[in-house]
């Protein structure tokens, strides 16, 4: 478990590494990727079995992901010590619900979240297609009933992204459902959904080659999310806002991470209720 920069969580928990691109373009400049790298080839890592997890989900040569998942161990027993109450997001370092993570994993990971009603946590996936498998698990009562602090979602960066993948999402019987769209890179219509949804997270693309998010695009699902009443997080409007991408900037930005371009305009921060 390690302290982060992602704004709408106090923690990230990586039980499991690795991931492959899917056929979404949020998967084209992949953070965890570039990141896993780094952990695994790049020296960021002491010697130690979370960098043996990293190397062995990524090709040394190409720096990519080789489509293999891996159990991080430590991380398993880090969460059994961290006592005071927090939003944890889950396996930001791949895909939880990849076909490469074993289910023995998924059943002790199953079980820390068990152990720690303290806290929130948040998984996000693009293979919603795969939640059944935590179901798999015998329980006593419903799943929502038995894991009310695990909150589940999907990312989308896209309509097509949108359709394929939150009807999915909307049928499993999770505590909460969320839906990111993070990197957004392109108008989305979610208003067929967002009736059901709890929370939803809007952000740009961030690192090199980071792609614009267009501010009519935020816009639309700030005001769809307001006449829903469904709780929206800004993130942030992604590495593209740098100023020197401001030619000439059309209007001054004081913040970029909490205004619209229009100055008077303030993004909301919000979490549904009963949040660690
Ligand atoms: S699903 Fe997520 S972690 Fe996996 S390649 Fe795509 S963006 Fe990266």
């Amino acid at each position: 478990m390690s302290d982060t920069k992602i704004e709408w969580c106090d923690k990230t928990w990586n039980p499991v590494v690795g991931c492959s691109h899917t056929e979404s373009p949020g998967c084209q400049n992949c953070y965890a990727e570039k990141l896993a790298r780094r952990l695994g080839w790049g020296g960021l890592r002491k010697e130690g079995p979370t960098r043996d997890a990293y190397r062995a989900v990524i090709d040394k040569t190409t720096g990519k992901w080789n489509g293999k998942c891996d159990l991080n161990e430590p991380a398993i027993y880090a969460l059994l010590h961290w006592r005071k109450p927090k939003r944890i997001f889950i396996s930001s370092m791949g895909d939880f619900l990849h076909p490469r993570v074993a289910y023995h994993w998924i059943t002790r990971i199953l079980a820390g979240i068990r152990c720690c009603p303290q806290h929130t946590f948040i998984l996000l996936t693009k293979r919603p297609e795969n939640l059944s498998v935590l179901t798999r698990w015998p329980r006593e009562f419903g799943f929502a009933e038995e894991y009310p602090n695990l909150w589940i979602g999907v990312s989308c960066s896209n309509q097509a992204d949108a359709d394929r993948w939150i009807p999915p999402l909307l049928e499993f019987p999770a505590a909460k459902h969320i839906v990111s769209f993070e990197p957004l890179l392109g108008e989305i219509d979610a208003t067929p959904y967002l009736d059901r949804l709890n929370w939803v997270i809007v952000g740009g693309e961030t690192g090199m080659g980071a792609r614009r998010m267009w501010e009519s695009w935020v816009a639309k699902i700030m005001v769809d999310c307001r006449k829903a009443r469904v709780p929206v997080f800004f993130k942030h409007w992604g590495t593209w806002y740098h100023p020197k991408n401001w030619s000439p900037p059309p209007v001054f930005l004081p913040s970029p991470s909490v205004f619209l371009p229009s100055p008077s305009t303030y993004m909301p921060r919000e979490f549904p209720k009963d949040s660690a």
